[in-house]
């Protein structure tokens, strides 16, 4: 029997410190008037508790998004809580431009604690579920506490329930949306899920959106198993009012315009499937990592065979998908059509597929490739997670420094398709090796011994899939990521490619010079694109640029009933948003200089071979870059600490003042 629960307030959660810090005050006061929905729902599941808070005064702090989630993470969350107790909080937080019809403006922001660090922890996902909070009434949805049995939650526009969910659970991702759909009678709700990994507390677990779009970053499936919760279910039918309708449409129609005239709309929709098509694209140079790390380069006959239009990878496409109001769309439908994996279809195919599932374990097999990643995505598992933590598996297996007998008796041979596809079974449900997967590649590597954790490719202890050798701001984004070892918070190829206007830091990828000014700036964009909910690749990512931040500034003072500059977003939102995730770090975790360090095997060995073959990161050349980067950012060269001046003037007195106590701040 499920249990209908008004909305009401709880008085009865400790680590609820209710209003705003003082300090949080913007130089330049805002009145929102229009884009939100206006409120936050907050679900306590120990006390089965549901309220809500208003959200303008967060946004009107922040912008929205993702700027919410770490000004409420960061006001709430006591310092020895851990991402496995109930205090911590579990923040859904929609874009503040979502729901409306602003180009690719369909993100959610999920928040918590970082399972791989204990700091702040943060994945990004598009798809219909966001929008459709916001119809319902809510811009964030924030849980709290730990449910005793599994549950779900069915909020249908006012209407929010805690219902049981012992029906759903063991049920993988596809099978879950299915039967959800079935129990609550509606084939349109929108569903965020967690598969058997997230409910067996795997750490590398994501939670799906629409069974393929996953927010995988900083184990945020595995919080939400830990808190028993499987789904969430969302109806609206309300809308989102926006302050300047008839302005805000010409902009909105100029933005479109805008993305239709791109040259890179055509290469988004059928990306990654064209650019690997072509066995010379740059991208097999300084994009992928083979064999876990040991080179970045792969034969030119097995490119051709995973990516071949005839019958490789690109024949199984059978079509192109697109999330909420976006102009380009680049989610291949796929479907497996002959071989012993014929029938399996899904959703999403990726340049991290391939970097991640092709190269990284040397498997050429094109059916192979896409049933790893649809079971990924059916588990519940992050593919870089799965990518990262099992090729350090097979690695240790060719060493010899594991056999057959810990591995349940599988050949973990580069190239075997089989026993990768077993290994992701074994991770998501915790049988045998996968058991010991499950708990992060470090403290597997502590168990295991003999130096292994030199082959694991971490940042900050997150796994990472990603290109450091050749790429050299690539490199300083992926290490210095405050949610640790991704490549969407400050990464770029290059400073001129599509767009309509230059990038700062006119760099070569492969060189070090100018290359934090282009990581910054690229930084500050993302920052202000999870605060409104765009997509980074309709806004400013370096492959495409279809918006930028003249346009963002249009959107949101039409939309938002606000007065705005570029300067405001540059220099004051995208900042705070930054050094909100930092302090968190900085509070809850020993982070130092140190850990803005690319992994160690890539300064020692260099690519084996290719066009770039000997690049290695230097250290101090990286080191250089990183002074650079900190200098930038407006924080302490020398120990990469934030400042009191820098805190003070974007508000933020008492983090300032708490990270003083610990020692973490430089007065200055
Ligand atoms: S570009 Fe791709 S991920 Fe971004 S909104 Fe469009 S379809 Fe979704």
């Amino acid at each position: 029997m499920c249990k209908i629960l008004s909305i009401q307030c709880s008085k009865n959660i400790k680590l609820i410190n209710r209003g705003m810090g003082k300090e949080m005050i913007n130089k330049k006061k805002i009145k929102i008037s229009g884009c939100l929905a206006g409120k936050i729902l907050w679900v306590d599941l120990t006390n089965k508790k549901i309220w809500t808070e208003r959200s303008e005064m967060y946004a009107e702090k922040t912008l929205g998004g993702r700027g919410i989630n770490s000004l409420i993470m960061l006001e709430k969350t006591n310092n020895n809580v851990k991402w496995y107790d109930p205090e911590n909080l579990l923040c859904f937080g929609v874009g503040s431009l979502v729901g409306t019809m602003a180009p690719g403006a369909c993100r959610v922001d999920i928040s918590t604690i970082n399972v791989f660090n204990g700091g702040k922890g943060s994945a990004n996902v598009g798809g219909f579920w966001g929008p459709e909070l916001k119809y319902a009434g809510y811009d964030h949805l924030i849980i709290v506490g730990k449910s005793e049995k599994p549950v779900y939650l069915n909020i249908h526009n006012g209407t929010v329930e805690i219902r049981d969910a012992s029906r759903l659970w063991g049920k993988d991702v596809f099978e879950t949306e299915n039967l959800l759909r079935k129990i609550i009678g509606d084939e349109n709700i929108k569903i965020a899920s967690i598969g058997p990994a997230g409910e067996n507390r795997v750490k590398g677990s994501a939670i799906m959106i629409d069974t393929a779009k996953a927010a995988g970053g900083s184990g945020v499936g595995c919080v939400m198993g830990d808190k028993k919760l499987k789904a969430v279910a969302v109806r609206g039918h309300g809308k989102i009012e926006v302050s300047e309708p008839k302005r805000f449409m010409s902009i909105v129609q100029k933005c479109y315009q805008k993305c239709m005239e791109n040259p890179a709309k055509e290469m988004m929709r059928k990306a990654p499937l064209n650019l690997y098509s072509n066995p010379e694209w740059e991208g097999w140079n300084t994009n992928i990592v083979t064999k876990n790390g040991q080179d970045d380069q792969w034969e030119y006959e097995k490119r051709i065979k995973l990516m071949n239009p005839q019958n490789g990878i690109p024949s199984m496409q059978k079509g192109v998908r697109a999330c909420y109001m976006c102009p380009t769309g680049c989610m291949p439908v796929m479907e497996i059509n002959r071989g012993k994996y014929q029938g399996t279809k899904g959703e999403g195919f990726w340049i991290n597929t391939i970097m991640g599932h092709a190269c990284r374990f040397d498997i050429s097999d094109p059916e192979a490739v896409v049933e790893s990643w649809i079971l990924t995505n059916k588990l519940g598992l992050d593919g870089d997670y799965v990518a990262s933590g099992l090729s350090w598996v097979f690695e240790l297996y060719e060493k010899g420094l594991i056999t057959k007998e810990d591995t349940d008796g599988l050949e973990l041979d580069w190239g075997n398709s089989q026993s990768l596809i077993a290994m992701i079974k074994k991770l998501a449900y915790r049988e045998g090796i996968g058991d010991l997967l499950a708990d992060g590649i470090i403290e597997a590597a502590r168990r295991i011994g003999h130096d292994t954790e030199y082959y694991h490719i971490q940042v900050k202890g997150q796994p990472s899939i990603e290109p450091f050798r050749v790429p050299k701001g690539w490199a300083l984004a992926v290490s210095t990521s405050p949610v640790a070892g991704r490549h969407l918070r400050g990464a770029t190829m290059g400073s001129k490619r599509y767009g309509s206007k230059p990038r700062p830091g006119d760099f070569n990828v492969i060189d070090y010079q100018n290359q934090a000014q282009g990581v910054v700036w690229q930084g500050k964009t993302k920052e202000l694109e999870d605060n409104l909910g765009i997509c980074n690749y309709v806004g400013t990512w370096s492959g495409a640029n279809f918006l930028d931040i003249t346009d963002f500034v249009e959107l949101i003072n039409s939309g938002m009933g606000i007065d705005l500059s570029e300067e405001d977003l540059m220099e004051h939102y995208a900042p705070l948003g930054r050094n909100m995730e930092k302090a968190f770090n900085s509070l809850h975790t020993p982070m130092s200089r140190n850990d803005d360090m690319p992994p160690k095997r890539f300064m020692d060995e260099g690519v084996q071979s290719g066009p770039y073959k000997g690049h290695r990161i230097d250290k101090n050349k990286f080191n250089h870059m990183l002074d650079e980067f900190y200098r930038l950012w407006g924080w302490d060269v020398q120990t990469g600490m934030q400042t009191r001046t820098g805190l003070t003037n974007l508000g933020l007195e008492e983090i300032a003042g708490k990270l003083a106590k610990q020692g973490k701040l430089i007065e200055k």
